[in-house]
C-alpha cells in the first residue's frame, strides 16, 4: 500500500467518523452486509484456498465457488447495476476498472442486454472505449460478485462527493440493488 493509499484511507475513515457528514442509511446497510459477507468468504478461503492472494481475488473465487446463487437473484437488481452505464473506478465519469468493464459486458450478453457501451454517459463511453480487452471468462455470479465488490470499494472512498455530487442519485440506485442482491446472497450462504 502506497503513502497516497494510506492517506486516502485515514481521510474515508475521518469523513466516516465525522458527526456533522450525515451517510445515508442504505450506506450504513451496505458497510454492514460486506463486512458480513466478508466474515464468510474469508473464512472460507482460509479454509480451502489459502494462497489465493487479495481480497478481490477472494470475491472472485468466492462468485465461482457459489455459482448457483446467481439463480435466486432477481434479474431486474442486476440490471441496475449494468445498464444503463458501467460502474466507474471510483467517482463521475471515471472509467471502469477493465475487468469490471469486461464483467459487465458478459453480463450484459448473459441477461440479453445490448452488448455494448453504447448506453454509458458520452464523456463515460470514450473512457470505456479506451480500455483495452482482458481476456477472462466470468462465471456469471463471479461477474456480479466483482461489480458490487467496485461498489463497495468507491463508497469505501469515502468521499463527500460520492453523496454529494451529481451521480448522487445514480450511486444510491446502485448502492440500493447491491443491497438486496446482498440480502439473498447472505440468506443463500448462511443455510
Ligand atoms: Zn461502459
Amino acid at each position: 500500500m502506497s503513502q497516497k493509499e494510506i492517506t486516502r484511507v485515514k481521510k474515508t475513515i475521518r469523513n466516516f467518523l465525522d458527526p456533522s457528514i450525515k451517510f445515508p442509511s442504505e450506506f450504513e446497510i451496505l458497510f454492514k452486509r460486506w463486512a458480513l459477507l466478508n466474515s464468510f468468504y474469508n473464512t472460507y478461503s482460509d479454509a480451502y484456498f489459502p494462497n489465493l492472494g487479495g481480497d478481490c481475488k477472494k470475491v472472485l473465487n468466492f462468485g465461482r465457488e457459489f455459482s448457483s446463487i446467481f439463480t435466486k437473484i432477481e434479474e431486474d437488481k442486476i440490471k441496475v447495476l449494468i445498464e444503463p452505464e458501467c460502474v466507474g473506478k471510483g467517482k463521475n465519469d471515471s472509467k471502469p476498472d477493465k475487468y469490471v468493464k469486461e464483467a459487465t459486458k458478459q453480463l450484459r450478453v448473459e441477461l440479453s442486454l445490448s452488448n455494448g457501451c453504447e448506453n454509458c454517459r458520452p464523456e463515460k463511453k470514450i473512457r470505456c472505449d479506451n480500455l483495452l480487452d482482458v481476456a477472462y471468462l466470468f462465471d456469471p455470479f463471479e461477474a456480479l460478485m466483482r461489480i458490487i465488490y467496485q461498489i463497495r470499494c468507491n463508497l469505501f472512498h469515502g468521499d463527500k462527493l460520492v453523496f454529494e455530487g451529481n451521480q448522487y442519485e445514480r450511486n444510491l440506485r446502485l448502492i440500493k440493488a447491491s443491497n438486496l442482491i446482498l440480502a439473498t446472497v447472505l440468506n443463500e450462504i448462511s443455510k
